[in-house]
C-alpha cells in the first residue's frame, strides 16, 4: 500500500463497536479488566492509549518501522530516548542543529555526564575522527537548521554500524513522505510533529520510530517511565493532520521551488539554500536519498540593516517561531531558534545576522511572491543597497 492510502486510512475501521470513521478520542485514564490476569490491552493511559496508539501504529508505518510512540513534544522525544544511554556516554551529534536540541545536550545533558562532539556530517573523515571508545551514536539531523545541509544517511549509517554505534535520525524537516532513514539504515528516527506531521500549527507532539524488537522494547520501557506522553485530544489532532500530509508536502515544495527561484533573482537577496536547487552543494545526494527537498529554504540578504524592515513589510508570511504548518512562516534564526548558541559556534555554522530561514506554506504562489518581493524592495532601501 502506498504512504498516501496507509496515512489516509489510520485508524479506519478500528473502532469496531461503533464504526466511527475517524477513531475517537479516549479521554479514559483507566480500564477495566476482564478477569484477573487479563487485559484489553489497555490498563492505564500512560502506558497505552487507544487514540494513541492509532497514531503510533500510523507513524511506525509511515516510517517503515517496527513500532512508534508518541510524546508532549518533540524535546520530550529526544529527552525520552538519550535515557537509552548512561553516564559516560559520548555522541557525534550534526554541526548544525535545532537550538533547542543543543540547548538539552550542554545545559540539561551534560550535568548527567553526557557529552557531544558537533561535527559537519558531510565529512566522513572528521565523523570517524570523533568517534571515541565512549560513543554511543550518530545524531543526525538532515536536512540541517536553518543552512539545509545534507548528511549522506546511508554511508553515516555504513560508518556507525562498523563502529557498533547506534544511528539516530530527527526527520522533522521532510517527513516520511519524502524521505524515510530507517531504509536507509539508521535505527531510530524521531519527529518533531508540531511541524509537518501536524501541519497546522495547532498542535505540539513528538514522535518516534524505533526498527528492531530489543530497541522498541527498550524505548517502550522509557516512554512509560518517564511519561512524557501525547495526551489523547493532541493525539488525535495530530493523526487528522497526517491524513493531509502527502497533498501538503507536494504544494509545500512546489511553492519551495517557486520561491527559492525568485528569491534568487532578487536585487536585495545574495544567496538562497535549498537542496532543490541545481547548484545547491548536496543536491545530488538529497536526491539520491529522497522522494522530494521538502518545503523549507533560506537566504542571506546583502546587508544586516535589511533584516526589520523586512521583517515588518512582509503581510502575508507571518514573522513567528516554527515551521513545517499550512501557513508561511519566516524565522530569523540569529535571536529565535538559535539564541541559545553561542554566537562563534553559530557564526561558525553560518548562522549569521544576514540569515532569515521560510517555512514555505501552502498559498498561492503568486501571493507568496507578491508579499515577499514587496518586503524586500523596501528593505532595499534601508539597507542602503550594500555589496
Ligand atoms: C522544533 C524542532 C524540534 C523540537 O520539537 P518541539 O516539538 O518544538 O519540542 C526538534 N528538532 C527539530 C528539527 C525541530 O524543528
Amino acid at each position: 500500500m502506498h504512504l498516501e492510502t496507509k496515512l489516509v486510512q489510520a485508524g479506519v475501521g478500528k473502532d469496531s463497536q461503533t464504526g466511527a470513521v475517524s477513531f475517537p478520542v479516549y479521554h479514559a485514564t483507566a480500564y477495566r479488566h476482564p478477569a484477573l490476569g487479563e487485559s484489553t490491552g489497555f490498563d492505564y493511559s500512560r502506558t497505552a492509549n487507544p487514540t494513541r496508539t492509532v497514531l503510533e501504529q500510523a507513524i511506525a508505518d509511515a516510517e517503515g518501522g517496527d513500532a512508534g510512540f508518541a510524546f508532549a513534544s518533540g524535546m520530550a522525544a529526544i529527552h525520552t530516548l538519550m535515557g537509552l544511554f548512561s553516564q559516560g556516554d559520548h555522541f557525534v551529534v550534526s554541526l548544525d542543529l535545532y537550538g533547542g536540541t543543543y540547548r538539552l545536550f550542554e545545559q540539561v545533558l551534560s550535568r548527567y555526564g553526557l557529552s557531544f562532539s558537533y561535527v559537519d556530517l558531510r565529512d566522513l573523515e572528521q565523523v570517524e575522527k570523533a568517534i571515541q571508545p565512549e560513543t554511543k551514536a550518530l545524531l543526525v539531523e538532515t536536512p540541517t537548521n536553518p543552512l539545509m545541509q545534507v548528511t549522506d544517511i546511508a554511508r553515516v549509517c555504513q560508518l556507525a554500524k562498523r563502529h557498533g554505534i547506534l544511528t539516530l535520525v530527527d526527520n522533522t524537516f521532510l517527513s516520511p513522505y519524502f524521505q524515510r532513514p530507517l531504509e536507509l539504515g539508521a535505527d531510530l528516527v524521531f519527529h518533531s510533529a508540531t511541524k509537518y506531521l501536524g501541519g497546522h500549527n495547532d498542535v505540539l507532539a513528538g514522535l518516534i520510530v524505533t526498527k528492531g524488537a530489543e530497541l522498541s522494547e527498550k524505548v517502550r520501557f522509557l516512554h512509560n517511565s518517564i511519561g512524557a506522553v501525547l495526551g489523547p485530544q493532541d493525539s488525535w489532532l495530530l493523526l487528522r493532520g497526517m491524513k493531509t500530509l502527502a497533498l501538503r508536502m507536494e504544494r509545500h515544495q512546489s511553492n519551495a521551488f517557486a520561491l527559492a527561484r525568485c528569491l534568487r533573482e532578487h536585487p536585495a537577496v545574495a544567496e538562497v539554500f535549498y537542496p532543490g536547487l541545481d547548484d545547491h552543494p548536496d543536491h545530488e545526494v538529497q536526491k539520491s536519498q529522497s522522494n522530494g527537498f521538502g518545503g523549507m529554504l533560506s537566504f542571506r540578504v546583502r546587508d544586516a540593516a535589511q533584516v526589520a524592515p523586512f521583517l515588518s513589510r512582509l503581510r502575508i508570511v507571518s514573522f513567528a517561531e516554527s515551521l513545517g504548518g499550512v501557513e508561511s512562516l519566516c524565522t530569523y534564526p540569529a535571536t529565535q531558534t538559535h539564541a541559545d548558541i553561542p554566537r562563534d559556534i553559530r557564526e561558525k555554522v553560518g548562522v549569521c545576522d544576514r540569515l532569515l530561514r521560510l517555512s514555505v506554506g501552502i498559498e498561492h504562489p503568486d501571493d507568496l511572491i507578491a508579499d515577499l518581493s514587496q518586503a524586500l524592495d523596501v528593505s532595499l532601501q534601508a539597507g542602503g543597497n550594500q555589496r
